[in-house]
């Protein structure tokens, strides 16, 4: 194994560019902009680190407003040079009022932003879109990642539509309905018997021997850009001001972190007034990390083993940017919580049934977590409320069924009915009538 990618020159960004060069999260050392992301001198996570006094009269709600919609309107804001010719159209997504289901769990302004709605189905696209442009930019020979389920189908799916190959490792064991997907769009998939942190450390290896740009891992920095967009689009679509809350699933803790550095630069650059937004997490129960070293009030995150639960897709034991959300949490007064299995899928139905959009698991962890910190007090009765739908429930089909499948259609009830014979009669006296 060579260390190669740490030190590949890369691009620079073009002197007196909005696009400085990678910085360290830890030690705020500066590095050249290129595939690296873990800091030379103390092994922190590297982020793009932008110029924003170049940006400031640039960037405009009148020159956002005027463009196409999609991630891209926002291009100063994201580590692209310019927007690529060939790539999916991500972002720009519903953030749907809702007012059947806010006032069933005690929250009167409550959003759905319904990022189920993407090329693939979750806001995986998001970052993807952004590794995949920078792939095409430097000239990588394939595009990869290490997926705990929707990456894999983004990735494949960017892949195919700039014209590269795509390699997907997974955990063996994930859901059959994401490893069809992005087998359709042509990707190699590759199941390790392991967990996925044992995949996340092969493809650390895989990508220092390949030079693939794997999107999670030496992408990494350019991807985790692409969930800012998320924050972007709320404060947008709310006539450009900020919630009081907002709800987010916690896998490694790259979406969570980047809402916040999203938010900020809105504030920097005079989009929206400052205003202090509560961030609240959420983790499923079987495998919560972050949200059981926040209950316990300490600093150190106990990686977990083997998780076990059905939220696959946000199944990761090992966050790495696990420290910084636990801090975002803390400091933003939030909170992250901890969700239940059964609660998960209770919250599916109930969104659906309340307002016609079909989450996955992540999704019904977001909803779950929204209710208890509601029930918790760390949100109030009038705070207004975001909560992100992250991932589209026909990828995760075993988790609608999870406490369904008893659920029978008694009398015209809802749920599904035993069969009838094709007669009238037969229906009628399943009405009830
Ligand atoms: C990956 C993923 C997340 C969160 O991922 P982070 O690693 O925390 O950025 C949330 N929801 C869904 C559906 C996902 O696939
Ligand atoms: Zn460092």
């Amino acid at each position: 194994m060579t260390t190669e990618l740490l030190t590949t020159p890369g691009t620079d960004a073009a002197p007196g560019g909005r696009i400085r060069g990678l910085r360290c999260r830890n030690c705020a050392r500066q590095e050249r902009l290129g595939p690296s992301y873990v800091c030379a001198a103390c092994f922190g996570p590297l982020e793009v680190d932008y110029d924003y006094d170049a940006l400031d009269g640039v960037l405009t709600r009148e020159r956002i407003e005027a463009r196409r919609p999609g991630i891209w309107r926002y291009l100063e804001l994201l580590p692209a040079e310019e927007q690529p010719l060939r790539g999916l159209a991500v972002g720009s997504t519903p953030l749907v009022d809702a007012t059947r289901l806010g006032p069933e769990i005690g929250i009167e302004r409550l959003w759905l932003k319904d990022d189920t709605r993407n090329p693939t189905l979750s806001f995986k696209d998001r970052a993807v879109a952004i590794a995949a442009a920078r792939a095409a930019e430097w000239k990588l020979p394939a595009l990869a990642c290490a997926s705990t389920g929707n990456l894999a189908g983004a990735t494949a799916a960017a892949a195919a539509a700039i014209g590269l190959p795509a390699y997907v490792v997974i955990p063996a064991d994930l859901e059959p309905a994401k490893v069809d997907h992005a087998l359709a769009y042509g990707a190699s998939v590759i199941p390790v018997t392991g967990t996925y942190d044992d995949v996340n450390r092969l493809c650390l290896e895989i990508a220092d021997e390949t030079g693939w740009g794997f999107v999670n891992v030496n992408l990494r920095p350019f991807y985790a850009e692409g969930s800012k967009t998320l924050a972007f689009e709320v404060a947008e679509d709310l006539g450009w001001r900020l919630p009081d809350v907002i709800v987010a699933p916690i896998a490694s803790g790259a979406l969570y972190t980047k809402l916040a550095k999203g938010i900020g630069e809105l504030v920097r650059l005079g989009l929206v007034e400052p205003k202090s937004v509560r961030f609240v997490g959420g983790q499923a129960a079987g495998c919560a990390p972050v949200a059981t070293a926040y209950a316990a009030g300490v600093d150190e995150i106990a990686p977990v083993r083997v998780p076990d639960t059905i939220v696959r897709s946000l199944a990761i034991g090992s966050p790495a940017d696990g420290r910084y959300a636990l801090e975002q949490a803390r400091a933003s007064g939030g909170s992250i919580e901890a969700v239940s299995d059964l609660d998960a899928a209770e919250a599916i139905r109930r969104v659906a049934a309340t307002e016609g959009i079909h989450p996955e698991t992540a999704g019904g962890v977001t909803l779950a977590a929204a209710a208890q910190a509601r029930a918790a007090g760390v949100i109030g009765p009038d705070d207004e409320v975001v909560v992100l739908l992250t991932g589209n429930g026909l990828k995760t089909p075993d988790a609608s069924s999870f406490g369904l499948a008893t659920r029978r259609a008694e009398r015209g009830g809802p749920g599904l009915a035993d069969p009838i014979a094709p007669d009238l009669d037969a229906f009628l006296s399943w009405l009830g009538a």
